[in-house]
């Protein structure tokens, strides 16, 4: 465990996020003044020491090295604090110091500097709206964040795609729409979302659909007259559902809402296993425009490993099922950092979504979170058979690239492998809009089913959010109290 202390409330998340970022397999407290509770990191596990004082307008960094502490084996560092600088100054000049002091403890160099946060688009089009050139902002977001050049041009890149794309699409007026379908054929060993086996829950899919139905018939009556502009329904994997029941959720949501105005609806199909001729067809008849195939990766052994039971051969099929049937807008899916692969696997993986051609390509850095099963695999196998290196970001990057696509939308996730990002890619005309509306969070939207969370975007860009509980049960046994609190949060 790696302590770390400081005087100030405030900023323990931020120092948290950061130390952890260096430290992504160590458990990381930060406690407050001395009060450690008899806890401390000079464990003997090489950890340092880290504290962080904030004294007459001074934030001194103190980072004492091993356990047995040498003269030469502690660093400390200061910044000055003055009295014209806000919250957020304050808050950067911290993270710059403790980035500084970690990354020469380390010898590491952070990607995305001690940029934490899961939106890094949303600095460069704050600063693009406010009329910054393209180079200030690369010199604000290396200066401020020490983000990395190359990690800078891509935020800004995505920013400027993302503005020309948001243009066009009058997205204030209107609102979107997230369906949860919390069901998958098998857990993967990654998973951290809210998902249950459809074996297990074959008897009360048709009770949660029930509960759906309520919250969806309250939504349409309350936001009837608005313009409707995406649904996304994900989840889960959607194409557990059976065919009857698939077919009853878009005909309740057709007969609900006016999808006139509709510019995009999605649909995951995310894993082969779950993919039909007939339910392909259910999809067709309902207008779903944009599918999602999501084979995370290539390789037989690893997708055995991750805990899916399809095969390669059947992503394929699936795919080639979905073209055959005139999906004209399919993304995948794949992961990086997947546990065992190798550079050549994503070579691989990569040379293999090249020959299906899909239409856009989203590229995952493994997240750990502590919920799923991969803790508990790394546990047993070590953190370094994960591996998501620049090597491996850039064999998918110009993957993709070499596919026509273009990078639209960007975001982060704690405890990254590699500390990279995810990052959406896509054909000229094929960006998904949900996508792009929900991560800048732009445009209100309205999120139905187990363990989802809505959010209302007010004019001003102030955000509202109320969540539905994660529990499918509890959902279901709660529908009512779910709707009260969509009351609560959409009816003023
Ligand atoms: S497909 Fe997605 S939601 Fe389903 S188990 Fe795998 S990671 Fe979880």
């Amino acid at each position: 465990m790696l302590a770390v202390s400081t005087n100030q409330t405030d900023f323990e998340y931020d120092i948290h996020s950061l130390v952890k970022a260096f430290y992504p397999e160590q458990e990381v407290k930060v406690f407050l003044g001395a009060d450690s509770g008899g806890e401390t990191g000079s464990s003997g596990e090489n950890l340092p020491d880290v504290h962080i004082t904030f004294d007459e307008g001074k934030i001194l960094l103190l980072v004492i090295g091993f356990s047995d502490y040498h003269d030469d084996s502690y660093q400390a560092l200061g910044v000055e604090v003055t009295p014209s600088m806000d919250r957020i100054a304050v808050k950067n000049a911290l993270k710059q110091l403790l980035y500084h002091g970690l990354s020469r403890h380390t010898g590491k160099q952070l990607p995305w500097g001690a940029l934490t946060g899961i939106r890094p688009v949303k600095i460069p089009m704050k600063l693009l709206e406010q009329g910054g050139t393209e180079a200030e902002i690369l010199t604000h977001l290396g200066s401020v964040y020490l983000v990395s050049e190359e990690k800078a041009r891509l935020a800004l890149d995505i920013a400027v795609r993302e503005r020309e794309i948001l243009a066009a699409a009058d997205y204030p007026s209107g609102y979107s729409l997230y369906i949860g379908i919390p069901f998958c054929p098998t857990t993967c060993l990654y998973c951290s979302f809210t998902s249950y086996s459809i074996a297990g829950w074959k008897d009360r899919v048709d009770d949660y659909l029930d509960a759906l139905e309520m919250e969806i018939d309250y939504i349409a009556k309350l936001y009837a007259g608005r313009r409707l502009d995406t649904v996304y329904i994900g989840g889960g994997t959607p194409t557990t559902l059976s065919p009857c029941q698939l077919e009853r959720l878009l005909a309740i949501i057709d007969r609900r809402f006016d999808r006139r105005d509709l510019q995009e609806y999605t649909l995951e199909a995310g894993r082969a296993d779950s993919i039909t001729a007939e339910k392909l067809s259910v999809l067709k008849r309902y207008h779903v425009s944009r599918i999602s195939i999501n084979p995370q990766t290539m390789n037989q052994a690893t997708l055995a490993r991750i805990g899916r039971q399809h095969t390669v051969g059947q992503v394929q099929e699936a795919f080639g099922l979905a073209r055959q049937m005139g999906f004209d807008n399919i993304n995948m899916d794949i992961i990086l950092g997947l546990p065992g692969e190798s550079p050549d696997d994503v070579r691989r993986t990569m040379a293999a979504v090249r020959l299906m051609r899909p239409d856009s390509l989203t590229v995952h850095s493994l997240a750990v979170k502590r919920a799923s099963s991969l803790s508990r695999w790394i546990h047993e196998h070590g953190l370094d058979s994960l591996k998501n290196t620049e090597e491996t970001m850039e064999i998918a990057m110009s993957g993709a690239r070499d596919m026509g696509m273009k990078p639209y939308y960007l975001y982060r996730q704690k405890n990254m492998a590699g500390n990279f990002e995810n990052t959406g890619y896509a054909l000229p005309g094929r960006y998904g809009i949900y996508n792009i509306l929900m991560m800048e969070e732009v445009q209100t939207v309205i999120a139905l089913g187990a363990g989802t969370v809505s959010k209302r975007v007010y004019g001003d860009g102030r955000i509202e959010r109320c969540d539905n509980v994660k529990d499918a049960a509890l959902y279901i046994d709660k529908i009512s109290e779910m709707i009260d609190r969509k009351k609560r949060l959409f009816s003023s």
